[in-house]
């Protein structure tokens, strides 16, 4: 007998049938004898029509007031779950962030977890109870009610996972594992068996939004046994592993990509001491991160200075820095949000030299302009135009040969 905990995302929660079919797959792992807590997201386009209606009102509502909102998708998913369990003679208790409790800071709409009080779900369990928890929503030392950020389901999954030591986190999607790439992107991309954690969170911190990043370093912290399956389709899916990789290892596991980020340059700015700090403090201060960053050579001594940063953040960033501009003698500041970044991932990528080289030549083929670079030991990030996303990664997909077992 093991304890599972089992997530199931929107897409998987979607409509009173989905439901059943989600309930169907919870009776079959308990008529095998298992533990099980389940996480559930809101049914699929609820969270979004939520978060339209709080912007009909206000285009930057208050965090805690919109957290109070987002949280109620989950809340009644739990509640139909629960109904459907209880309908088909199976005991079932819900619960919701707070009830549970899992305790966050209070960093309203990406909030972390700091603690799971994990006492009441183990109770339930030992009453012969399934345990159906509310994902991505959490309370504050104070009561209030948080959110983990978009696709935070995925994380309060992992997290009770490791606070119930559970023997395996299973996520369960509307793609029956990881893929070489999205899968909607590039329909040759390949399943993966196993990739390791340290992959996993570089393609999810790069783009691949099919776990929240948050979960993945969870997951890594505490050695969570954690699989990615699909709700729809029986299949072993894919294991996230610590293994270290083998001699085979290819040298790129997969492409991500994003459209979340905006492009901003400042032009002829002195080439001295200290500028980076002025053009980048501000931005810094008003919370926004920044992604990649590349200074021009001086010339004349003035230099041009480019940065990124997350789309929602375009426009603020702008404003301050047409601020800055001005009191540096700047020559002119522009932007894009029609930007897309994609990055080849690959912990095999440490040991091989080239592979920048190929991915170059094949944009180059496809005529892309590549605007900007950063590269890890174990990834390789280009900024291009946002019409050339899908051709570049399939072309990259294609170079690379993905779509072959390695
Ligand atoms: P859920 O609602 O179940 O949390 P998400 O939409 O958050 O599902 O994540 C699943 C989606 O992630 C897939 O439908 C797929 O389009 C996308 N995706 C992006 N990159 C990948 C990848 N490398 N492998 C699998 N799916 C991916
Ligand atoms: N419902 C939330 C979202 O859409 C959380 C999740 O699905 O994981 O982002
Ligand atoms: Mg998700």
């Amino acid at each position: 007998m093991a304890l599972i905990v089992q997530k199931y995302g929107g897409t998987s929660v979607g409509s009173i049938e989905r439901i059943q079919e989600v309930a169907n797959k919870i009776i079959k792992y308990r008529q095998e004898g298992h533990d099980i807590v389940v996480v559930v997201s809101a049914m699929s386009g609820e969270t979004n029509r939520l978060l339209a209606l709080a912007k009909e009102i206000n285009p930057h509502p208050r965090g805690r007031e919109l957290d109070v909102l987002l949280s109620t998708g989950e809340q009644v998913t739990i509640a139909l779950l629960c109904m459907t369990l209880q309908q088909m003679g199976i005991p079932a208790q819900s619960y919701t962030g707070s009830q549970v409790k899992i305790l966050t800071d209070d960093t309203h709409n990406k909030a972390r977890i700091m603690q799971i009080d994990h006492e009441k779900i183990q109770q339930t369990l030992a009453e012969g109870r399934v345990v159906v928890v509310a994902g991505f929503q959490g309370c504050d030392e104070n009561g209030n009610i948080t959110t983990l950020g978009r696709g935070g389901s995925d994380t309060t999954a992992v997290a009770l996972a490791a606070a119930l030591k559970a023997d395996e986190c299973q996520i369960y999607t509307d793609v029956d594992g990881v893929y070489t790439t999205d899968p909607r992107v590039v329909p040759e991309a390949r399943r993966l068996d196993r990739i390791t954690f340290e992959e996993m969170l570089e393609m999810a911190s790069l783009g691949a939004k099919v776990l929240q990043i948050r979960s993945v370093e969870f997951a890594g912290k505490y050695n969570v046994p954690l699989r990615v399956l699909s709700s729809f389709t029986e299949g072993g899916g894919t294991l996230i592993t610590s293994e270290e990789p083998s001699m085979e290892q290819a040298l790129i596991s997969g492409i991500a990509f994003n459209r979340d980020e905006a492009k901003l340059t400042i032009l002829g700015v002195p080439d001295q001491p200290g500028v980076a700090h002025k053009i980048l403090g501000p931005i810094a201060k008003q919370n926004i991160e920044i992604d990649m960053i590349i200074q021009n050579t001086g010339r004349d001594a003035t230099t041009d200075f480019t940065f990124t940063v997350h789309r929602n953040d375009h426009q603020t960033a702008l404003k301050l820095l047409e601020e800055t501009a001005v009191s540096l003698g700047a020559r002119e500041v522009t932007s894009n949000d029609r930007i897309a970044k994609i990055s080849l991932v690959g912990v095999g990528m440490r040991s091989h030299a080239g592979i920048a080289s190929t991915m170059f030549e094949t944009l180059a083929q496809e005529n892309i302009n590549i605007s900007m670079i950063s590269t890890s030991e174990i990834k390789i990030s280009v900024v291009v135009d946002e019409k050339y996303l899908e051709l570049g990664v399939r072309a990259l997909h294609n170079a690379f040969q993905l779509e072959q077992s390695n």
